[in-house]
């Protein structure tokens, strides 16, 4: 091997994982955080739960939820406001 262009080599580089487990592998980092490891993937498990590690899903839930809710508020008032909108797109088209 030539030298000075390697990374250092750890042997025992412990692994951990979001779920909890820890395993031993070789890496040049002497310790790993992962989000998804053979105990826990789907794959692995058989189960079709969604892998969320950060929340991200619920977020877009929530997310999906604010706007329902946002769209509702519009609708109950777009039917005076389309009116003068249209109006308003009229006049401001025609000065352009
Ligand atoms: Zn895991």
């Amino acid at each position: 091997m030539k030298k000075n262009i390697h990374p250092k080599y750890y042997p025992k580089a412990e692994a951990t994982c979001t779920c909890g487990a820890t395993f031993i592998v070789g890496a040049t980092k002497p310790k790993i955080e992962v989000e998804v490891c053979s105990k826990c993937h789907p794959l692995y498990t058989g189960s079709k739960k969604i892998i969320d590690a950060r929340g991200q899903v619920e977020k877009f839930q929530k997310r999906i939820e604010k706007s329902k809710k946002l769209q509702s508020k519009i609708q109950s008032k777009s039917s005076k406001v389309k009116n003068q909108k249209e109006k308003k797109s009229k006049t401001t088209s025609k000065k352009k």
